[in-house]
């Protein structure tokens, strides 16, 4: 059985999901959609990448602006 490998596409180090490093909340997914603002879907591209939570918090500017951790996680 081959072993699925998750890399960063922020730091490029590799996100080992049962490392007990990772943060609470990963490994994440970051979604990209360009043309955000085009009425027709046509226009608009998307794109998946995976990340660490702490990369893209550390990525994006001003304070607060990504907050997830402190939200409650939905018992399922
Ligand atoms: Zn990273």
């Amino acid at each position: 059985m081959s072993r699925v490998v998750l890399q960063c596409s922020i730091c490029g180090n590799e996100i080992d999901p049962h490392s007990a490093k990772l943060h609470k909340l990963d490994p994440c997914g970051l979604y990209i959609i360009t043309n955000i603002l085009e009425d027709d879907d046509d226009k608009r591209l998307e794109q998946a990448f995976y990340c660490h939570y702490q990369c893209i918090k550390g990525a994006l500017s001003g304070p607060g602006s990504l907050n997830l951790e402190d939200q409650d996680l939905e018992e399922g």
